[in-house]
């Protein structure tokens, strides 16, 4: 067998604080914004240059917080309800051989600061701290293909979640001037409808908690409707 040893040219700083609630794909949530920062070795303009030319690029990264739990030959993606396996190489599981992801995200700027190189990207679905182990400018007249075909995952996951916020937490978004899109990307996040498949077919009340940026966001889903509870800062 061959094995390489891998060295991650930087790690990402995300909203997203837990696996629970990230969208199961890039540009679901256009509001997630993120920072790629450069490890040391890469800290460097030169690696970048010409990178500012490109709107969007791939990232290929570590599915780290779940590397060392290995993985199986089926899957069971959420898409098909939980209930219908795949093999693991017709999804895109963290639970994979390698544990390597790949991210097409919108870059929305190069920043130079202080000594530290970081990208500026928007529309992620990567944990905080996930390591990035290569970037690369995304080629429209290559990598879209507009007559591609994706079986059980034809189409974008569409949900008719809808959600509104309790007077406490619309109260609590208004004093977040710092984050002025909090209450579009909470919202995006929870239209995704975050809840485990075997949750979604119980139409029972319950409530959930995830943490975006350093907010505790509390909800609860009845039928398709959410209710934003609280927020409150961690
Ligand atoms: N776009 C990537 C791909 O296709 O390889 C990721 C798809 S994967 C289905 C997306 C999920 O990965 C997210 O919903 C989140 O739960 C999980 N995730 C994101 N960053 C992770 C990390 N660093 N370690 C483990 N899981 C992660």
């Amino acid at each position: 067998m061959s094995e390489y040893q891998l060295t991650a040219v930087g790690h990402i700083q995300s909203p997203y604080k837990q696996k629970f609630a990230i969208p199961r794909q890039p540009r679901l949530v256009p509001e997630a914004k993120a920072k790629l920062v450069f490890s040391s070795d890469f800290n460097r303009e030169e690696f970048v240059r010409g990178l500012d030319e490109f709107s969007h690029i791939w990232l290929l990264f570590r599915f780290h917080e779940t590397a060392d739990k290995g993985y199986s030959a089926m899957v069971r993606p959420p898409r098909l309800g939980g209930n219908e396996r795949k093999g693991v190489f017709a999804t895109r599981a963290t639970f994979r051989p390698n544990a390597i992801g790949m991210s097409a995200v919108k870059l929305e700027g190069i920043e130079y600061k202080n000594g530290q190189l970081s990208l500026l990207l928007s529309g992620i679905d990567l944990l905080d701290g996930t390591p990035i182990l290569d970037i690369k400018p995304y080629l429209p007249y290559s990598d879209a293909m507009t007559d591609a075909t994706a079986g059980f995952a034809d189409t974008r996951p569409e949900t008719d979640m809808s959600v509104e916020f309790s007077e406490e937490a619309l109260a609590f978004i208004e004093k977040q001037t710092e984050q002025p899109e909090l209450k579009a990307f909470i919202s995006n996040v929870l239209k995704q409808d975050p809840r485990p498949a075997y949750k979604k077919q119980r139409d029972s009340e319950q409530s959930y908690g995830m943490t975006l940026y350093d907010f505790n966001i509390r909800w609860h889903v009845q039928d398709n409707h959410n209710t934003v509870t609280s927020i409150e800062k961690c």
